[in-house]
């Protein structure tokens, strides 16, 4: 392993700025080989009281600094993760899988929360509104929520942790995170910086554990923690959301998607062939903003198919460390037989292999291309979050726009056209959190990302992000003659 600061690659849980050693741990793999990379610590719910009482803690002394001392460490944080950047990118990808190139693009991508929020930190502004009646004045300030419970998934095992605990840790909260079981190292890693930043202790808790239904359970149902934010799959964003109905919870849900990629008939062709590939191929196809439908006009349906082709055909598959691999491994045995499952449900039922369509060894899915897909299939309405396009066709403007919007997901949609009229309309009749209008890459730290629908709801990044981690209070002055 190719890591030069090996004080990086932690197993303890991280909790009250203390290392936990567990007798129990639970084993991390190496999704292109299943070598075992690591024995971490498996915490209970046990465990999980001891964070928040330490969050709770800290939150009185977090929560008091100024903004301007709390955004000083944050960029200390900002400043050890890019400085380390490298390392933290190797151990993404033996955990994750993805190549390396791209875990460094992780990194420093989820870097950019933590810089973005260090400034935001110090613009939470209120507001003098007008009253109603000339003895009254009324003033809204914001202040931090309290303690959040941070439930994170393992295909950005680094950005999806920064991209809620800078904006929790800006507003002044403190936060526990409970990164996935397959890819705990990358979050321990972040706290171990953390550790050489300067937060206080109890800031910053890290609980990993194999069994995330009873910590989720202490979470949602502690009323110290006053906030839940959650990335993963849609069903259980619905167990978070109903167990933290229970006591009002505020609660974020950045859950599946099912995106479709509609490219209409005066696109440019080469573009829409490129936006595609990066919005389907991005990470192996396993984010939840993925190209999920690609719908292509009639004119231009061959015409893409054959560009489109040429280019997956040419992608490398292969170890995430080895030199010019494009896509890494699948992160587990489940997700490639779902995606296997798709592939011959779809072929059964009339879809023409393109290219690719077989598994390869390990944890590998050659990358595909389907052709005569139709809604009676089941990649229409699955997140397939594998390397697989899925391609339909159609004849006009309102056919598609019915089938874009047949899902019950909501996230990220894109299209690529140049008809400014039609721009417009197809814009604002898509059903999604996000559109991206000829281009298929739009996460950025200065924009909002997040869904509607069964997507979830709440926002992450921009000057929104951090109204999540924020209340509102209103005061009214009486009196005032
Ligand atoms: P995916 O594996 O597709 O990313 P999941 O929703 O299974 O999506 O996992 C996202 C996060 O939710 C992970 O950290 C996982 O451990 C956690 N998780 C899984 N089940 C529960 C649950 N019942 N309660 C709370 N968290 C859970």
């Amino acid at each position: 392993m190719d890591i030069k600061d090996k004080s990086l690659l932690r197993s303890e849980a991280y909790i009250n700025g203390e290392w936990i050693k567990k007798e129990t741990t639970f084993s991390v793999y190496n999704p292109y080989n299943q070598v075992k990379i690591a024995e971490v610590s498996d915490c209970t719910q046990v465990d999980t009281e001891s964070a928040i009482t330490a969050a709770d803690h800290a939150f009185q002394i977090w929560s008091n600094y100024t903004a301007n001392k709390r955004s000083r460490i944050l960029q200390n944080w900002y400043k050890l993760i890019i400085e380390n950047a490298t390392d933290l990118a190797h151990i993404l990808t033996i955990e994750q899988g993805k190549p390396l190139q791209e875990a460094i693009g992780e990194i420093k991508y989820g870097a950019s929360y933590i810089e973005w929020f260090a400034e935001e930190a110090k613009r939470v502004y209120g507001d003098v509104i007008p009253g109603q009646s000339r003895k009254n004045r009324i003033t809204v300030i914001k202040q931090p929520v309290g303690i959040v419970g941070a439930i994170t998934p393992w295909n950005f095992p680094s950005a999806m942790i920064t991209r809620k605990v800078a904006p929790a840790l800006a507003a002044g909260c403190t936060v526990i995170v409970k990164p996935s079981e397959f890819t705990p190292l990358s979050a321990l890693a972040l706290a171990e910086l953390s550790d050489r930043a300067g937060f206080p202790k109890g800031v910053i808790n890290i609980v990993t554990t194999k069994d995330a239904a009873s910590i989720g359970q202490s979470l949602t149902s502690n009323s110290k923690v006053k906030k839940i934010s959650f990335t993963g799959s849609t069903p259980v964003g619905k167990i978070v959301l109903k167990q933290s109905a229970d006591q009002i919870k505020k609660v974020t849900l950045e859950l599946g998607g099912n995106a479709p990629f509609i490219v209409f008939a005066d696109a440019d062709i080469d573009a829409a062939v490129s936006g595609c590939y990066d919005s389907k191929f991005r990470n192996g196809g396993q984010t939840c903003v993925c190209t999920n439908r690609i719908f292509l006009h009639e004119s231009i349906h061959n015409e893409f198919i054959e560009k489109f082709a040429t280019k997956v055909k040419s992608i490398k598959t292969g170890y995430g460390l080895d030199k010019g691999v494009e896509i890494g491994p699948m992160i587990n045995e489940d997700a490639v037989i779902k995606d296997i499952n798709l592939i011959k449900d779809a072929t059964n039922k009339g879809a023409k292999v393109i290219a690719g369509g077989m598994r390869k060894k390990g944890l590998f899915i050659e990358p595909t291309i389907l052709c005569n897909i139709d809604s009676n299939m089941d990649i229409f309405s699955s997140e397939i979050f594998g390397p697989i396009a899925a391609i339909y066709k159609f004849n006009s403007e309102s056919e598609v726009i019915e089938m874009a919007n047949n899902t019950k997901y909501g996230l990220a949609s894109y299209f690529y056209g140049r008809d400014y009229a039609l721009i417009w309309r197809v814009a604002e009749a898509l059903e999604f959190g996000m559109v991206g209008i000829n281009t298929g890459l739009m996460s950025t730290v200065t924009a909002p990302f997040g869904g509607i629908k069964e997507s979830g709801f709440g926002r992450e990044g921009s000057k929104y992000g951090i109204d999540e981690y924020l209340n509102i209070k209103y005061m009214c002055w009486g009196g005032v003659e």
